[in-house]
């Protein structure tokens, strides 16, 4: 019999957000693989853990996640948690999970607070679809290349940010994206000092110029606005049909979206278009 890795949520700052399965399944298995064995030996004990750990992080990945997968095929059964919040999430553990999902080891999802869907849960911007990049580059000419894919996104986009980089990251976002684009900046969520900044990116960069930001934080940007077709319905017919693989219904599809139209209305520019009743 091998045994089960289960992927545990710890809470994001707030002790108390932690569910009572999470808490069975740290005390009941065999081993923690933990990012930071102090920090979690501290956290474990608020909660009467007293199982042992081992570190898994993202310099010890590859060799520790084949160790770790030797115990599971034994028997053993391992939890896998990260400082906070859900692993794998910018987070280790993808390696552990993936080499575990190979060898046909059951994986279990025991969820939980993660900062990414707390800060999508409050900011009140779209959330029926989203983008989560992780953490922007470091470098503001890395960030400003980044952000040049992200700027037409039609997607809430969501990421994480130190707070020392927020003013220089905010000012990048103005440039490439917008400084009328709308943002929200959840910071310290669940902890005693959280807020959320909505707004646009100018009001950000201004609420947050003055004096050092302090705490963690996750940005979403909201959508880029839909760009209006130009020319004629016939002429973004044709456009599409030369330069792109679509087909003629797809391409219908597509235009009566863009210009707000029925497919019908569409449909019928699209045969005289292509000289056909
Ligand atoms: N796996 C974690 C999760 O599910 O939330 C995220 C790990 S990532 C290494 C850590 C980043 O998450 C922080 O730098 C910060 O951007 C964000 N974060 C974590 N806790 C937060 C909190 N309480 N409030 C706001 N952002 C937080």
């Amino acid at each position: 019999m091998t045994g089960t890795l289960y992927v545990v949520a710890t809470p994001i700052g707030n002790l108390e957000d932690i569910t009572y399965r999470a808490v069975r399944v740290l005390q009941e298995v065999d081993l923690i693989a933990v990012e930071d064995t102090r920090h979690s030996r501290k956290l474990l004990e608020h909660y009467g853990v007293k199982t042992g750990l081992v570190s898994y992080h993202e310099h010890n990945e590859q060799e520790r996640a084949a160790q770790l997968l030797e115990k599971l095929q034994a028997g053993q059964s391992l939890a896998l948690i990260s400082d906070a919040g859900t692993p794998c999430i910018a987070d280790p553990g993808y390696r552990l999970v993936s080499h575990c999902r190979q060898a046909g080891i059951n994986v279990v999802a025991v969820p939980g607070a993660s900062a990414l869907v707390a800060a999508l849960s409050i900011a009140g911007l779209p959330t029926d679809s989203f983008r989560f990049v992780g953490f922007l580059p470091a470098k503001s000419h890395g960030r400003r290349q980044f952000l040049e894919q992200l700027k037409d996104e039609l997607q809430t986009v969501a990421f994480y940010e130190g707070p020392h980089r927020l003013q220089a990251c905010l000012q990048d976002v103005a440039d490439i994206c917008g400084a009328g684009r709308k943002i929200s900046v959840a910071r310290e969520l669940t902890k005693r000092h959280e807020e959320l900044f909505s707004g646009t990116v100018a009001e950000a960069a201004e609420y947050y110029a003055a004096g050092k930001v302090k705490g963690e934080l996750v940005l979403l940007l909201g959508p880029a606005e839909k760009k209006k077709p130009q020319g004629t319905v016939k002429e973004e017919l044709a456009r599409l049909h030369a330069e792109t693989d679509l087909n003629w219904k797809q391409i219908v599809k597509q235009v009566a979206r863009d210009f707000g139209l029925s497919g019908s209305e569409v449909y019928r520019q699209s045969l005289e278009l292509r000289g056909k009743d």
